[in-house]
């Protein structure tokens, strides 16, 4: 089977095909098209064309009524979806079918509600009444990476769609799977034709580049690697097209002295290697107060050594391959990089043996270092693998201070038991998200976003509904 893309309401293959490659085994997943430009100039085209027609004119409740059919239809290939994602990323069936698939409808049926529920903004004098119009922006590029690819396309797929705009979307190259599925959702739920629109392809000299210095598109919105995101600036230039930027971190975890250790270890032990670590919230340093740091290390240590090793679809799997060999070897280079700088490695720091096809794999232990001063590279750059570096601090001055010393700023976690302290983390940690005794925890109304190289703008219940629509201003002469 080869995948295509989706312009227009219909599939449509190209000659030039690239392999999927399970990250489980190595073995072949499906052959994909890929776009050259006159498929990226087809489906902007269509786009347009569904911009300018009925869609781009519908009324909130007409466009939430059919985000919510899109929801039902989602929840109906829901064993699909998790199958494809499984296939695509190796992740542990437990996680997709919690996680990853539920939060795809999730994100429509949210967006169905705040589009519905967005107030109007007006302001009347003796004179005059002003009120805001919400417009579309146009046709909306999304590009996603492939850590997390069906909960991070609808999360920009829902939004933009709820504001009147028609999207062409470029998943990961290496997570074509359930995007091409959701593309048949679209077909099902009566979704318009050149509404949505898929192209399946690389980054630089392929279908993302094409795209996003496409003439035709009018707002690029991005998750992925910081220096991508600069790329995709420069091509954005031109154009002076809208950017919303969702990018690398290296999230730090301050575990306080006064903390539960308990839930310290639990919910550290999920920020490090859930996902095998490829999620841009992972934490990648900790910093435990002095007086619990050895215990702190020990048991970190224990609990990532003992995570689960198991097939995706066994039900109890913990970990999970990383997304390619080539992935692997960025992964490996740090592992090697810590110890040249001079690490203890804690646990793991290789590659795990299986005597079975998953030796064909991408896996990597789970990793646990310390004895790094904060300059090291290990410390700085940012790694996507499950692994962490713990180091110790004495004040709670020295914790901000050490979270802060980073170029990124996207997620920070708080283990700590007193609540001034709680709320002087929020005002003192350069981060765009910072959670208080938990990891992950989301209300789709808030608003997520980084920090310094961690992203431009902020996406999130009336923040998604602000970059996807244009609002224009109406002054009625009352007199
Ligand atoms: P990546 O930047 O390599 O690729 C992301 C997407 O961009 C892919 O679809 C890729 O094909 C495309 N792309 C690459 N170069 C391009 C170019 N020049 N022009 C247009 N498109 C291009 O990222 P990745 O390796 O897929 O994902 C991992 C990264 O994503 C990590 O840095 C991680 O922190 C980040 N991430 C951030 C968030 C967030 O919300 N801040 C969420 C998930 C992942």
């Amino acid at each position: 089977m080869t995948l295509e893309h989706f312009v227009g309401g219909r599939f449509t293959g190209t000659g030039k095909t690239f392999a999927k490659l399970s990250p489980v085994t190595g073995e072949l997943v499906t052959e994909v098209c890929e776009a050259d430009e006159s498929t990226v100039d087809a489906a902007v085209a269509a786009a347009r064309a569904a911009v300018r027609g009925p869609w781009g004119r519908a009324g909130e409740l007409e466009r939430a009524a059919v985000l919510r059919r899109i929801a039902d239809e989602l929840e109906r290939r829901f064993d699909d979806l998790v199958a494809a994602e499984v296939a695509d990323t190796g992740k542990p069936i437990a996680q997709a079918r919690t996680l990853d698939i539920p939060r795809g409808a999730a994100n429509f049926r949210a967006f169905a509600d705040i589009v519905s529920a967005a107030p109007a903004e007006s302001f009347s004098t003796g004179r005059a009444l002003n009120y805001a119009l919400r417009k579309p922006v146009g046709v909306v590029a999304i590009i996603v990476p492939w850590n997390l690819p069906l909960l991070l396309l609808t999360w920009k797929v829902a939004p933009a769609l709820a504001c009147g705009n028609a999207v062409v979307v470029k998943p990961s190259e290496e997570t074509p799977s359930s995007a091409t599925l959701l593309a048949e959702v679209m077909a099902a739920a009566g979704v318009p034709d050149g509404v949505f629109n898929l192209v399946h392809g690389f980054g630089p000299d392929s279908a993302g580049e094409f795209l996003t210095r496409h003439p035709g598109v009018d707002a690029i919105t991005f998750t992925g690697e910081s220096a991508t995101g600069s790329a995709i600036m420069r091509a954005a230039a031109d154009g002076v097209k809208a950017v919303s930027f969702e990018l690398g971190g290296k999230n730090a975890g301050l575990v306080f002295a006064d903390t539960d250790l308990d839930a310290a270890v639990a919910g550290s032990v999920r920020s490090t290697f859930t996902n095998g670590g490829q999620v841009c919230l992972c934490t990648e340093r900790l910093y435990v107060q002095r007086p619990i740091f050895d215990e702190f290390v020990t048991r970190l240590g224990k609990a990532a050594a003992e995570l689960a090793w198991g097939w995706p679809q066994d039900p109890g799997t913990a970990t999970m391959p990383l997304i390619s060999r080539q992935h692997r070897q960025k992964v490996l280079g740090y592992y090697d990089l810590a110890r040249a700088e001079g690490a203890t490695v804690v646990t793991g720091g290789g590659v795990p043996a299986f005597d079975d096809a998953r030796d064909g794999g991408a896996y990597v232990q789970p990793t646990v270092l310390t004895g790094l001063p904060p300059d090291a590279r290990t410390n700085r750059e940012e790694i996507f693998g499950p692994v962490c570096h713990v180091a110790p601090f004495d004040t709670e001055e020295e914790a901000f201070a050490l979270a802060n010393d980073s170029d990124y700023g996207l997620a920070a976690t708080v283990w700590t038991r007193d609540v001034g302290r709680a709320h002087r983390a929020g005002r003192a940690l350069d981060a765009g998200l910072i959670w208080v005794n938990t990891w992950f925890l989301r209300d789709l109304r808030s608003p997520f976003g980084g920090v310094k190289a961690s992203g431009i703008g902020r996406e999130g219940g009336v923040h998604s509904l602000n970059f996807y629509s244009e609002l224009t201003n109406v002054c009625v002469d009352l007199s």
